[in-house]
């Protein structure tokens, strides 16, 4: 027996883990002193009433003879399809039954669809960048290479910067760490880099419905011919408050047409089908009363957003993001490193973010914080924020 050997090739995940450490080793030593954890990219708002009513329902259809469902469709059942068709169809974006496959969030799928491509393809993966992308790819062996992302692009590379033939590009738009977004002829310039190489796209939306300037791109499909060369992911994760409820789903168009199949083929032969009881949550939340409950969350988070844009603002702190992401990504004062700043605001105002560095290389010197908490955590985070770095 051979084993995997590409997994020792995978750096230790230390991000999280020591963030905890540090924190659990501080309240050790001052249990009297309150943290404010600004640092989980994980919702804290529960699931909106419509989508509880549409469990509830289903839980007790599954109680009754006539109504009980076993297994359903790997690829997920037609009406959150069709729900799913319609939401793309609001913003012009065609989509048929066969193309929309329902899974149990976008993290699984960004991992599995990589069976689908030999393992000499080249990747080329955003730096800095939500992780996933690079393990998956370190696991099955495949070479990646970075794309800078920094303040000379504002956290956007684009294909002019790119000096070698790759095959798979992921672009995370919004984008988690930096909460950079492209515009229409950004994602334009990527679409024809991707068709003149014939490489595709993996695009991760999973971040789309915080962005609320209509002429920004909610989907790669806005962009002409995108459905030659890129498959797109999204979640309900940070859209309805899905973290733990798992659900998501991948468009992989019929223009890609074995692509297409051998999705199916793989979904039908390794998956079983998200629950029906979720998959009717789901459903809900892109009807009238979901799409009004879930954007009211939405809106809460993006005000604790403006909370903390402004409050930067006044210490005069460079940032970016917040606006259509509910990631804040700060240039760590006074030159410090992501970590020596981590510690700074433990120690100082018991204010817990998240180090850049652990994002990639380019992360050194910056920090993220997220709007995914209460209101009164937010007020008095930055509030301390103010008291530590001061009003200019
Ligand atoms: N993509 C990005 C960019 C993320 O930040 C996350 C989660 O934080 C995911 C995907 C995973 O989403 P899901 O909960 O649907 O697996």
């Amino acid at each position: 027996m051979n084993i995997n050997k590409n997994y020792l090739n995978l750096e230790q995940s230390y991000l999280f883990s020591t963030v905890a450490k540090k924190v659990v080793d501080y309240c050790a030593k001052n249990p009297d002193k309150k943290i404010i954890r600004m640092g989980i990219g994980d919702v804290t708002l529960p699931l909106c009433k419509t989508v509880v009513q549409a469990m509830h329902k289903a839980v007790d259809e599954m109680g009754i003879q006539e109504t009980f469902r076993g297994y359903g469709p790997e690829q997920g059942y037609e009406f959150l399809q069709n729900a799913i068709k319609r939401y793309y169809k609001k913003r012009n974006v065609e989509l048929a039954i066969s193309e929309i496959f329902i899974s149990d969030g976008a993290k699984s799928d960004l991992g599995n669809i990589l069976d689908l491509f030999s393992t000499d393809n080249v990747v080329l993966v955003p730096d800095p960048v939500y992780p996933v992308y690079v393990d998956t790819n370190i696991m099955a062996g495949r070479k990646v290479l970075f794309a800078n992302a920094n303040s000379n692009n504002g956290f956007l590379p684009m294909p002019d910067e790119i000096s070698q033939k790759v095959d798979i590009i992921y672009i995370c738009s919004p984008n988690n760490p930096t909460g950079a977004v492209y515009n229409k002829e950004q994602l334009d310039a990527w679409v024809k880099y991707a068709q003149k190489s014939n490489s595709i796209i993996l695009f991760d939306a999973a971040y789309e419905s915080f962005i609320s300037d209509e002429k920004l791109p909610r989907s790669i499909f806005e962009i002409d011919g995108a459905k030659d060369c890129a498959i797109e992911f999204c979640s309900l994760s940070k859209t309805a408050g899905f973290t733990g409820t798992r659900c998501g789903y991948t468009i992989v168009p019929n223009e890609l047409e074995n692509l297409n199949k051998f999705w199916l083929r793989r979904q039908t032969t390794k998956f079983n089908g998200v629950p029906y009881i979720i998959q009717r949550g789901a459903e809900s939340v892109f009807s009238e009363e979901g799409q009004k409950e879930i954007r009211e969350n939405i809106e809460y988070y993006k005000e604790n957003a403006k909370i903390i844009s402004k409050t930067l603002d006044r210490c005069k702190i460079w940032y970016t993001g917040g606006k259509h992401s509910p990631y804040i990504w700060l240039k760590c004062p006074e030159n410090r490193t992501s970590w020596e700043f981590f510690d700074y605001l433990l120690e100082k105002i018991q204010v817990v973010g998240t180090p850049g560095s652990g994002f990639g290389k380019n992360g050194e010197g910056y920090f993220r914080l997220t709007s995914f908490n209460s209101r009164e955590n937010t007020v008095e985070a930055m509030q301390r924020f103010e008291s530590l770095f001061g009003t200019k």
